[in-house]
């Protein structure tokens, strides 16, 4: 038998190889080992592939052509079926396409790294182990006495049960002879034993307490919970609505009926907090996965789901990729979060491929938020998302109250004007805890001559340098360039002055002003890891701290008791932003961190610093009125004609050379512009190509050009023609460019 398969591998290139096969066919969705790229030679006869690399390739289908003699062999088959399933290769094959990413890489990315390599797929939550067999009832059984190596590792294994393999070889070194006779005699036995479950898989300890849901939370638990086969949801929850307590009841019910639960949050969301009370509630085995893993562990995390053994995964982003034996339900918690947007290489949109998925595998999806992305909330108003409404906080709590301090009015100084102040030592005097929120971190995000205004800036990007304390070093936050901080003018030599506040200076200031209170600053510069972070969120759990100054890392999810105060020091930069996305975000990033406030028993209250008072954003905010947010958003929107009432893609481009990258995507726009007709797309807007807004990031120059289109399918028909001219085209090699289809940033 011998035939032809069609093998996506792994490189930049939108298009499938084919290879022959011969003996056993391999199979749709099997790694195969393939010789790609190299010269052709011919040798005593054969045409054989020199110099090539050897590939792991995924087969995509097979050619019903017969095989012609001349073409190249797969080296190796590595697995016996489907590696992903059907449901997930159906899944990565329409996002490839959607994306209009290559194939090959595309299915790298659901892969864990060792089966990325070529490894066996070899189940690695369980290792070869050995142990001793009594022989004859005794210990030292006669026939050892006259081989002391033998004997030794047999008592050694008599006294240790089960020893993995790979350990007792460190343990007794040039023993694999020894141990060879001992496994023929029978007296050690082989086997494949599981590996003890890491900390974090483990069963729970306890049980968690229950939560008599509301009236609309059992209707939203209720509709989930009856939906056999697909359909896509939108739970729409304020904060602290108890959204998860409907995620976990669904999930309960999924896992009760033998199904799996997918569950994803944004990157930021999955703390041990969210880990530990999933687990609780769910029993059996939750995994969890998320980037920064190590790969053995993700690999473990993988195979389990896999096979079944996960009764649920708990991810970030990448877990939508997740191989699922008996899916029952999928959750996308915050599902407006932009970290479910992949911003490099694969750019896909976690949330539209967790719809997708639902729909192929015949389950429900339930995206919530307490502000959908105009998106989501524009396909529910056209019926296409089921909406469910949490319109009251959970328990005893009402929404917080939101007022504004016009800094035109209150001149702040260090960041903090004098209400804000005030506000903070009334809390501390009623032992409440309060939030600040800045994000910025650093010290000072600008550094400016006194003399003759020159500012330090980063070399590498069109950026200026945040100065850091402590440290005592500028800092680039975009390319993450450091170096000790002079505070001299580069000009003139003259001193140079701090402007503007960053988490440290505020520390600073607030520590002056409340010498007695326990602050804590939470950013990424305190709390580089997820532990560390974990520990310090359950001391302010506990009402260990008084005022905590933090970031982003602290607005999303975390339920703090004690919070009654929140005050937002700057807000301004996103109301007059050039993105059409930036209302959006402000209103979202407010509405979370506002949510932190009053979620237990006392009242909370909200203080946000502005110049803009009256601004139409801020003022929603203050009604907690997001149905008019939002259709103002979609009226602007629709006037503009920008994204959910268009469809666009960005081409970006980068190089080294000043213009080269400008250069390239202006004569993309003139190829895409030539194929318009061809591809039957004439009403697709190509716009001119530009500098990226930060037009020099990290030492490369970069540039954009967007595309837009009232409908979607003319639109993907000409990006389609438009990647296949730009890989055939010699110019193309001059700059670093890809395809952003449904960009979430633009810049
Ligand atoms: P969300 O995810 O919508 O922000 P959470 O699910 O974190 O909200 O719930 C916020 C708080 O309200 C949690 O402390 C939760 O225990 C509590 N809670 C949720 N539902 C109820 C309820 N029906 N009765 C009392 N407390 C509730
Ligand atoms: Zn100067
Ligand atoms: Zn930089």
């Amino acid at each position: 038998m011998s035939g032809v398969v069609q093998v996506a591998v792994p490189a930049p290139l939108r298009r499938l190889f084919d290879y022959r096969w011969e003996g056993e066919r391999p199979a749709v969705g099997a790694r195969v080992r393939v010789v790609f790229g190299g010269r052709e030679l011919e040798l005593l006869g054969e045409r054989e592939l020199v110099g090539g690399r050897k590939m792991v390739g995924v087969v995509v289908s097979h050619h019903p052509a017969s095989a012609p003699r001349d073409l190249y062999a797969i080296s190796e088959t590595l697995d016996d079926g489907n590696l992903f399933g059907d449901a997930l290769l159906e899944l990565l094959l329409w996002a490839a396409r959607y994306y209009h990413h290559p194939l090959g890489e595309a299915l790298h990315t659901a892969l864990p790294q060792a089966l990325r390599r070529g490894a066996p797929p070899r189940d690695p939550t369980r290792r070869r182990c050995l142990r001793a067999v009594e022989i004859d009832g005794g210990g030292g059984a006669p026939d050892l006495a006259r081989a002391p190596a033998q004997a030794r590792i047999h008592r050694h294994l008599l006294g240790a049960g089960w020893v993995e393999a790979a350990e007792l070889r460190r343990q007794f070194p040039n023993s694999s002879g020894a141990l060879r006779q001992l496994l023929e005699k029978g007296a050690v036995e082989a086997g494949l034993r599981p590996l003890p479950p890491a900390p974090q898989d483990a069963p729970p300890k306890e049980d968690a307490p229950r939560i008599k849901m509301n009236p609309q939370q059992l209707a939203a638990a209720d509709a989930i919970a009856a939906q056999d086969g697909f359909a896509s949801f939108l739970l729409h929850g304020v904060t602290g609505s108890g959204k998860t307590e409907v995620y976990l009841d669904a999930a309960e019910k999924c896992v009760a009926a033998g199904r799996q639960a997918l569950f994803l949050v944004p990157e930021i969301a999955l703390t041990p907090q969210l880990v530990a009370r999933v687990r609780a509630r769910l029993g059996g085995t939750v995994c969890v996965l998320h980037s920064a893993m190590p790969p053995e562990e993700r690999y473990r995390a993988w195979w389990r789901a896999r096979a079944g053994e996960a009764a649920a995964v708990l991810g970030t982003r990448s877990a939508v990729f997740t191989p699922l034996k008996s899916p029952g339900l999928i959750l996308v918690d915050e599902e407006h979060d932009i970290s479910y947007k992949q911003q490099d290489g694969f750019r896909y949109h976690a949330r539209d491929l967790a719809i997708k998925r639902a729909s192929i595998e015949g389950v429900p999806v339930v995206l919530g938020s307490a502000t959908p992305s105009m998106e989501t909330r524009h396909n529910a108003l056209a019926g296409r998302h089921r909406l469910l409404a949490l319109e009251r906080r959970g328990g005893q709590a009402a929404l917080p109250r939101i007022d504004f301090i016009d800094l035109a009015r209150h001149r702040p100084v260090e960041g903090v004007s004098a209400p804000l102040l005030r506000a903070l030592r009334q809390r501390l005097e009623n032992r409440e805890q309060s939030i600040v929120f800045l994000n910025r971190r650093g010290f000072a995000p600008l550094a400016q001559c006194v003399r003759c205004g020159w500012q330090a800036l980063c070399e590498r990007c069109d950026a200026r340098l945040t100065y850091h304390r402590g440290a005592e070093e500028f800092r680039c936050h975009h390319c993450g360039a450091a170096g000790r901080a002079e505070m001299a003018c580069g000009e003139c030599g003259e001193k140079l002055f701090l402007i503007g506040a960053g988490t440290q200076r505020l520390e600073r200031h607030l520590r002056e002003k409340f010498p007695q209170a326990r602050i804590r600053r939470l950013d990424r510069d305190q709390f580089p890891g997820q532990a560390q972070l974990a520990r310090e969120l359950e001391a302010i759990g506990r009402g260990e701290t008084d005022i905590i100054i933090g970031t982003q890392l602290i607005s999303k999810g975390h339920d703090f008791a004690g919070v009654t105060l929140v005050g937002v020091v700057n807000s301004d930069q996103g109301l007059y932003s050039a993105d059409f996305r930036a209302p959006e975000y402000l209103f979202q990033q407010l509405t979370q961190v506002s949510g932190r406030a009053g979620r237990a028993r006392a009242p909370g209250e909200v203080l946000i610093q502005t110049a803009h008072p009256g601004h139409h954003t801020l003022q929603s905010m203050r009604a907690h009125d997001f149905e008019s947010f939002a259709g103002r958003c979609l009226d602007e929107r629709r006037a503009a004609g920008w994204p959910p009432f268009s469809h666009i893609a960005l081409w970006r481009a980068e190089a080294a050379r000043p213009g080269a990258a400008l250069q390239f995507l202006r004569h993309a726009a003139d190829v895409g512009r030539k194929l318009r007709e061809s591809a039957d797309a004439p009403r697709v807007q190509i716009l001119d190509a530009v500098a990226a807004p930060m037009e020099k990031l990290a030492g490369r120059h970069r540039a954009q050009l967007m595309v837009r289109s009232a409908r979607r399918a003319p639109l993907h028909r000409l990006l389609r023609e438009w990647c296949e001219a730009l890989e055939a085209d010699p110019r193309a090699r001059r700059a670093r460019w890809s395809l952003d289809v449904d960009p979430m940033e633009m810049f």
